[in-house]
């Protein structure tokens, strides 16, 4: 029997293909699975993995809020003062395939460089020292931002979802494992705009390390295999517009070339 993740395929992985792959055999099965669901189900939303042919399963994407300081300070904020905070995107709001649709309803899209912590175990009020035990490994991505409507929401004190969790809002390369490159702690982190540098960071200017977010979500949230942490954006966020490149490199884990179409 194949595994059930395989029924329709990996969202961004070409289940076209995946289903195609299935025998007639799997392919009865695939309709018998799909006559116990009322509505459409969702496809499984998955990241390729690096060096491997196995994919990681998303669960849920958190992302740490104003996490350098030179980036709080330039969103008008003391970096000083704050605990850190939480947001979420959806696991569909990934952008796996190098391209970032130009969302609606906006005219000013920002991007956000960050390392993206992908955790292979969870738990709740998992303690610091523990913490680096649930990494599986680490990502490229963009904290896409509708900032016009973000900064609404801000004003009116309203929810950051309209301007945080929208369509191919999250765009991120393959996983590389941790126990390919370790668990980076300090490197460049940096965004170029047709060759241009808009951001430029290092990992070490993380307010909150890695280990310090996963125990202080965990206390908010259960942590899951599959979960991602978008771990914050140095300074330097800007707008981005149609036709542009988008270069993001982070040190150790790699580079991701992001089309604004
Ligand atoms: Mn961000």
């Amino acid at each position: 029997m194949p595994p059930l993740y395989g029924w329709r395929g990996p969202v961004h992985n070409g289940p076209e293909r995946a289903v195609a792959a299935l025998n007639a055999r799997e392919a009865d099965l695939v309709n018998q699975i799909n006559k116990t669901f009322a509505v459409a189900a969702p496809p499984f939303v998955t990241v390729p993995i690096k060096g491997s042919t196995a994919v990681f399963p998303v669960h849920r994407i958190y992302c740490v809020g104003r996490n350098y300081a030179a980036h709080a300070i330039e969103m008008g904020h003391d970096p000083n003062k704050e605990p850190p905070f939480f947001f979420q995107k959806n696991p569909d709001n990934l952008a796996l395939d190098g391209n970032f649709p130009y969302p609606p309803k906006s005219s000013n899209v920002h991007h956000e460089i960050e390392m993206v912590v992908a955790l292979s175990r969870g738990g709740k009020d998992i303690p610091a020292d523990k913490a680096m035990e649930c990494v599986f490994g680490y990502a490229v991505g963009i904290d896409m931002t509708r900032r016009d409507l973000q900064d609404e929401c801000k004003k009116l004190q309203r929810p950051w979802e309209i301007g945080k969790a929208f369509e191919h809002s999250a765009p991120m390369g393959e996983i590389v494992p941790a126990s390919q490159i370790g668990h980076p702690t300090k490197g460049a982190v940096w965004l170029k705009i047709n060759g241009e540098f808009k951001q430029q960071g290092d990992l070490n200017q993380m307010i909150w390390k890695v280990p310090e977010m996963i125990a202080y979500l965990s206390g908010l949230f259960e942590l899951y295999p599959g979960d991602l942490i978008m771990s914050g954006t140095p300074s330097g966020v800007g707008p981005v517009k149609r036709g542009d490149l988008i270069e993001s490199f982070v040190e150790g884990v790699g580079t991701l070339k992001t089309k604004v179409v």
